[in-house]
């Protein structure tokens, strides 16, 4: 029996962390929904910019029908001769007057409001249309995504498989050895020596260690804990 087996099924068990950390990556990118959100949030502000400036307009249009209906008034009374008193009459000129300059004021805050609508129902639009390409483009990823999971799950059946397959080759002891150091510690817990060096830790191993651990005992890197495999 040899560290073999049990670095076999550590390569087994290295792509099974693997393809779950990238499932996990993925779920958390299927979970993430901030760009939609901040999308949302975007188009919220604008159309209710917008929602401000055409009560504005609204506001306006009403001004200005009153304004107007008080003219036509003013104007029935001058003409329709019933008022006759020179005094009043031009008491009612003035007025009138008055009432035509305030009208074009309300005109003028009418064109810069409606000015201003436009330019904020283009902003909204533009809104409008960026969270549609953002959920359109968030739909394709998450399709993805959920393709890429379907695809790792199904490399992880057949992992586990073989990871059970390979563990039944393993000596029990070592076994138990491998699934302690393999829970204190994340990633490789055995290492290959490669030209007298640890691939865990690219330090050198002496030549004392190397030759201990071609034999059945377990040798540890000095250096970094690992179990040594010496092929
Ligand atoms: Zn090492």
């Amino acid at each position: 029996m040899s560290i073999r087996e049990i670095f076999e099924l550590q390569q087994i068990d290295l792509l099974i962390d693997k393809a779950n950390a990238e499932i996990k990556q993925i779920d958390q990118k299927l979970a993430d929904n901030a760009v939609i959100s901040v999308a949302k949030a975007v188009l919220a502000k604008q159309q209710k910019a917008l929602d401000v400036l055409n009560a504005q307009r609204k506001d306006l249009d009403l001004q200005l029908d009153n304004l107007n209906k008080k003219i036509d008034e003013t104007k029935k009374q001058m003409y329709g001769g019933k008022v006759t008193s020179s005094k009043e009459l031009s008491s009612m000129e003035k007025n009138t007057g008055l009432l035509e300059e305030q009208k074009k004021q309300i005109e003028t805050q009418q064109l810069a409001v409606m000015e201003q609508v436009d330019k904020q129902q283009k902003a909204t639009n533009d809104a409008s249309q960026s969270l549609q390409d953002k959920e359109s483009a968030r739909g394709t990823d998450v399709t993805a995504y959920k393709d890429r999971i379907q695809q790792l799950n199904d490399e992880l059946k057949v992992l586990k498989a073989d990871r059970q397959a390979e563990a039944g080759e393993v000596d029990t002891t070592h076994l138990a050895l491998y699934e302690s150091l393999r829970k204190r510690r994340a990633g490789a817990v055995v290492s290959k020596v490669e030209r007298g060096l640890c691939t865990g830790c690219r330090l050198n191993v002496p030549a004392r260690d190397v030759s201990r651990a071609r034999g059945t005992d377990v040798v540890y890197c000095s250096s970094c804990g690992r179990i040594l495999f010496v092929t």
